[in-house]
């Protein structure tokens, strides 16, 4: 069989099991509403929680750095010199997440890959929970440590094999605060607890926490007081922040070590400066109105009401993602496809991004969304719900 050929092959069988993606072109700019093939479409599925994509003090903080330190940062920092903005960001990162230091890196994938890598391997034990993003998987994977995965959430599950794991050189308990596609919160104050009394580390990845939790959006760790308790802050600069990147933040010795051994900072290009001054003063927005996260909050439950009163179910969620349950891929594709008609930008979720049989609509308001676009929501999904026969 020719490449060719295989792709086909692969690529039908993912159509025919309703997995196939495919991109759509916006040709607007991420904001509470874009075009889409010249239509007009209430956003509901971006992660850019806090409307701060496309706001006017991000624009000119990035064209400021834009017009003093260009476009590319040429190379690694470690390589070609590393450009002034990323450190003032980091700083202000170390700053807002109440520790000492804060590194950055190119994105949430690479900082988790970096740092999984950089702190664990063989003979250690990393305890990841069975929601984990990802790119959190994948630096399990990668590091070449003992993985074991307990179950979603579950603290006697974890206990136990920290138990059966006392042999392990170091332990890691590795956890989303927020889970992407569920929405709800790692019982992070048991977790830090049995981190205490099984000598284990705390690695955590704020990437649907930063912005939406804490003290000015600091974070779920924040939110209870456990900044000190946990060993590694992860998050990114992309979603709620409204820009690209990630950072690790944490003790200054932690952060010295990774910027020694994270391959994924090491051999790769630093963050453009430009960007790095957007994510800067998305901070700085955010401090200054913090009633922004108030109104992502209370948006939230709006339409959480509204959906649910329309009849549909939402899966257990603690935060402002909201997952529409459906079950199959198909009639998920169907319901998506009903309120792109009716003007209504939300993407089905399937296998692999969540187990088969749990497809559904991750929905997620914006903080700037009028409570006017959000009851039009919800009646196009009333709508499109009953005319594809997933609500009766
Ligand atoms: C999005 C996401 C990432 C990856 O971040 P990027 O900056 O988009 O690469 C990592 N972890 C979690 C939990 C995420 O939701």
């Amino acid at each position: 069989m020719s490449l060719d050929e295989y792709l086909d092959t692969e690529l039908t069988g993912l159509q025919a099991m309703s997995l196939r993606r495919r991109l759509r072109i916006i040709q607007t700019g991420q904001a509470e509403s874009v075009i889409f093939a010249g239509r007009e479409l209430l956003m509901l599925s971006s992660n850019n929680y806090l409307g701060l994509a496309n706001h006017p003090a991000l624009k000119r903080a990035a064209t400021r750095a834009l017009e003093r330190f260009g476009v590319g940062a040429g190379a690694s920092r470690l390589v070609a010199g590393s450009l002034e903005p990323l450190h003032a960001l980091e700083a202000h990162l170390a700053r807002f997440k109440g520790v000492e230091a804060a590194l950055v890196f190119g994105s949430g994938y690479l900082a988790n890959l970096g740092t999984l890598t950089a702190l664990t391997g063989p003979g250690d034990v990393i305890l990841s929970d069975a929601l984990n993003h990802a790119s959190l998987i994948d630096g399990c994977r990668l590091s070449r440590a003992t993985v074991m995965i307990y179950r979603h959430r579950d603290m006697e599950h974890l206990a136990a094999l920290l138990s059966a794991s006392i042999a392990a050189r170091h332990r890691f308990i590795v956890t989303d605060s927020v889970f992407s596609m569920d929405g709800d919160v790692a019982p992070l104050a048991r977790i830090v607890e049995l981190a205490r009394s099984y000598r284990a580390a705390v690695i955590i990845d704020e990437a649907h926490g930063v912005g939406l939790f804490g003290r000015n959006g600091a974070g779920v760790a924040s939110s209870l007081g456990l900044e000190r308790e946990v060993d590694v802050h992860i998050g990114t600069l992309s979603k709620a922040l409204g820009a690209y990147g990630a950072y690790v933040a944490g003790s200054r010795r932690l952060i010295d070590y990774l910027l020694n051994r994270a391959r994924s900072f090491i051999f790769s290009t630093g963050l453009p400066p430009a960007i790095a001054s957007a994510a800067d003063a998305a901070l700085s927005v955010i401090e200054a109105e913090p009633e922004r996260i108030t109104r992502l909050h209370e948006n939230a439950k709006r339409l959480r009401d509204g959906l649910e009163s329309a009849g549909f179910k939402i899966g257990s969620t603690d935060s402002p993602i909201l997952p529409v349950m459906v079950g199959e891929a198909q009639p998920a594709l169907d319901l998506a496809d009903a309120l792109f008609a009716r003007g209504m930008y939300v993407i089905a979720i399937r296998p692999p991004t969540v187990p088969p049989g749990t497809a559904r609509l991750r929905v997620t308001p914006i903080a700037t969304h009028t409570a006017e676009q959000l009851t039009v929501a919800t009646e196009a999904f009333a709508v499109a719900g009953r005319a594809t026969g997933i609500l009766c």
